[in-house]
């Protein structure tokens, strides 16, 4: 937004781009367009909206739903009032759905037409929600967001908001638990777009002719920051409304994406459509990834086939998404940083620590830990995880360890929850992971710690083989140790058809590792 005075809150970035580019096209979604204009008039309605129902600043409204350009009209729509909108991830089980829309106590429960069945069968279990309003229709008994939008003014609610507000409230993935409410700031965001200005890296550059595909699920940052960020730079953003590798070919093929950002385990399955193959990439500028680690030969694969820039994106929610990027000149095989995750963005500070915190040289393993603009305020609700993770300095602790290369360069080891100590040596299971994917037969693996009376814990293997393909444990164990040392060698291997994944792709170890610590203590690190 450099032609543009500099907002200080995600409302002033929608009116500035209203006044700016009114004409051109803020989002594309299943062949509907929306104007900067007209998303200017809608969020302003919907702002008035959500006052006429009697919503006041601060308080909260959820969305349950799939991605459509309605949630960042509510989103936008909601930052213009001042109310804070918590997007639910649709994939959790109804009593999961439940307690997120009721811990965040919302006045107002948006429901897309997936969901509307769900949601008739959970009404009871929602005492707290005042209005349950339909996104695309299906429920005669409620109202629907266009009639509900549509019958308010188009003129600027001008509600005061302060760029310390609260923004969004996105759940974390509960990878390693139960997910976390963290609250965003409107100064997250806006750190997050502006650090480092002059030095943004090229890749980071937008122009206002990009065409950016969404197509990760809005209750994540990689759904809906990518979003925001497409908003702030004036680019178009095509929506799908939820990932089909077939449709994200037809939308590269037909709606010329420039950029996008995709998981890891979403990349595997849009490069091995065959398809994948026969499609001229030749707009596409870069493919950002990130939120898990990659497989040397995915990336391969990828580079192949889309021939754009790669960068490789490391971050949280709680960090309002990317702190770390490795750029696509660093993309190069052979190249020791390829397995690297980046350097610290312009505007954020890394620091290496020990268990108590201390500093930690380059090349020495410990806890990730980051400074910068785009922290989180903290957890919704959760004053004591909020004073664990970020300190009175304003470090945050990620929970994942790893190292620096004197070049700033952060190799990301894994979750620290995840580290395996096994007869007092401290184990990486995306080490272990990386040598068993290497045997030709292995689609996928995952390594947890298994209780041991000898070791303490002991490294397990769960495989998936490829389709027709067979190993015994003892095949798969001599393989592992002929490229590891002896003590990060499985000492036993569980085969089974796929792994447990979250929405984001990530593999859920501890599913696997938990039912073998029933009635005993895990000493989490
Ligand atoms: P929860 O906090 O509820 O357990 P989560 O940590 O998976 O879930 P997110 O905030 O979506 O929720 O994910 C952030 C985590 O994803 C990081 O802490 C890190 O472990 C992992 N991650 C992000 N980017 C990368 C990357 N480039 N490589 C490897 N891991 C990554
Ligand atoms: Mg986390």
């Amino acid at each position: 937004m450099s032609e543009l005075s500099e907002p200080n809150t995600l409302a002033e970035v929608v009116r500035a781009q209203a006044e700016a580019r009114g004409d051109e096209i803020v989002f594309e979604f299943e062949g509907r367009i929306t104007t900067f204009a007209q998303f200017d008039a809608h969020t302003n309605q919907i702002a008035h909206a959500l006052k006429a129902s009697g919503v006041q600043p601060r308080e909260r409204v959820a969305y349950l739903g799939k991605n459509s350009d309605i949630y960042f009209e509510l989103l936008l729509g909601a930052i213009k009032a001042n109310v804070v909108m918590a997007p639910v991830n649709w994939r959790l089980a109804g009593p999961e759905i439940a307690f997120i829309v009721e811990d965040c106590k919302a006045a107002i429960l948006f429901v897309g037409p997936e969901f509307v069945d769900q949601v008739r069968g959970l009404k009871d279990q929602l005492p707290g929600v005042r209005h349950i309003i339909t996104t695309e229709g299906g429920a005669p008994e409620w109202t629907d967001v266009a009639k509900w939008r549509d019958a308010q003014p188009k003129d600027d609610p001008q509600v005061q908001i302060d760029p310390a507000d609260i923004a969004i409230q996105l759940y974390t993935s509960g990878t390693t638990g139960k997910p976390k409410g963290a609250m965003l700031s409107h100064a997250n965001f806006l750190s997050l777009v502006r650090a480092g200005k002059d030095s943004t890296p090229e890749w980071n550059k937008w122009s206002t002719d990009d065409v950016s595909l969404v197509a990760m699920p809005v209750f994540h940052i990689g759904g809906s920051g990518w979003g925001v960020i497409g908003i702030y730079h004036g680019a178009k953003g095509v929506v799908a409304r939820e990932f089909d590798p077939t449709k994200v070919l037809d939308f590269f093929e037909h709606a010329k994406i420039t950029k996008l950002f995709m998981v890891p385990a979403a990349m595997q399955f849009v490069v091995r459509q065959p398809r994948a193959r026969e499609i001229d990439f030749s707009r596409l500028k870069y493919m950002l990834y990130g939120a898990s680690p990659i497989p040397a030969a995915l990336l391969k694969e990828c580079i192949e086939v889309f021939k754009c820039g790669f960068v490789q994106m490391y971050g949280m929610t709680e960090t309002t998404g990317t702190i770390v990027a490795l750029p696509p000149e660093d993309h190069v095989e052979g190249l020791e940083r390829m397995r690297s995750a980046g350097k610290a963005l312009p505007g954020v500070e890394l620091a290496i620590l020990d268990p108590d915190g201390n500093r930690l040289p380059p090349r020495q393993v410990g806890e990730i830990a980051t400074r910068s603009g785009s922290n989180m305020v903290g957890y919704w609700n959760l004053p004591e995880a909020t004073k664990r993770t970020i300190d009175g300095d304003n470090w945050l602790r990620t929970g994942d360890a790893g190292y620096m290369d004197e070049d700033g360069y952060l190799y990301i080891h894994d979750r620290i929850k995840d580290m395996i100590i096994s007869g007092g040596e401290n184990i990486y299971p995306a080490e272990v992971e990386s040598a068993i994917c290497d045997h030709p037969d292995v689609a996928e693996v995952a390594v947890v710690g298994v209780p041991d009376d000898q070791w303490g814990e002991a490294v397990k293997a769960v495989v998936v083989m490829k389709p027709g393909k067979e190993a015994t444990s003892q095949d798969i164990i001599s393989f592992t140790r002929s490229r590891i040392a002896g003590y990060k060698t499985p000492k036993s291997i569980d085969f089974i058809p796929a792994l447990p994944r979250n929405a984001s792709g990530k593999i859920l170890r501890r599913n696997l590792r938990d039912p073998y610590w029933t009635g005993k203590d895990r000493q989490v690190n």
